[in-house]
């Protein structure tokens, strides 16, 4: 049997709109139900204030290590899917929203497309993603 490469890909979950909570939960599940993924470990789940210059209520935050077999355009639609089933609306960037999935790092890879750039271009400018990546960092190898 032929089994593609399984990478190890940090996906960030944020929710500003609704029951934040039970949509970071709808995102787990639903990561976990992929094709050739598994959740490997959660963050804990974080508050922050929204970034940018749209005013709008605060935000809860998770990061979530998945190891999958998609590739990085394939897990990006499959988070597009997901937002969208949670009523996401796209208006303007760094708006409110009921979920937002971004992939922050995927395993060593970097990619440059129109519409996908790994590593995250925000991930340097994000305490909060750099700390919850620590965190499931510190836990898996320990
Ligand atoms: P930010 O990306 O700064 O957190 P945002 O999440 O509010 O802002 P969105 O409106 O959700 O931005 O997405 C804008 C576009 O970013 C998406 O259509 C997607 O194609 C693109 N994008 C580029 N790189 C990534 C990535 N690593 N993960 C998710 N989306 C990405
Ligand atoms: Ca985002
Ligand atoms: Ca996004």
């Amino acid at each position: 049997m032929i089994t593609a490469a399984r990478e190890r890909v940090y996906v960030a979950l944020g929710s500003n709109i609704g029951d934040r909570a039970a949509q970071l939960a709808h995102a787990r599940r639903r990561l976990s139900e992929l094709p050739g993924t598994r959740v490997v470990a959660v963050s804990k789940v974080e508050e922050t204030a929204p970034i940018g210059p749209v005013p709008q209520d605060p935000y809860l935050n998770q990061m979530v290590l998945i190891e999958t077999t998609l590739g990085p355009d394939e897990l990006l639609r499959q988070c597009r899917t997901i937002e969208a089933e949670r009523g996401r609306e796209r208006r303007e960037r760094w708006g409110p929203r009921t979920l937002d999935l971004d992939i922050v790092r995927y395993g060593e890879r970097t990619v440059q497309e129109a519409n996908l750039t790994i590593p995250h271009p925000e991930l340097p400018n994000r305490d909060f993603w750099r700390r919850e990546i620590a965190e499931l960092e510190a836990m898996h190898h320990a």
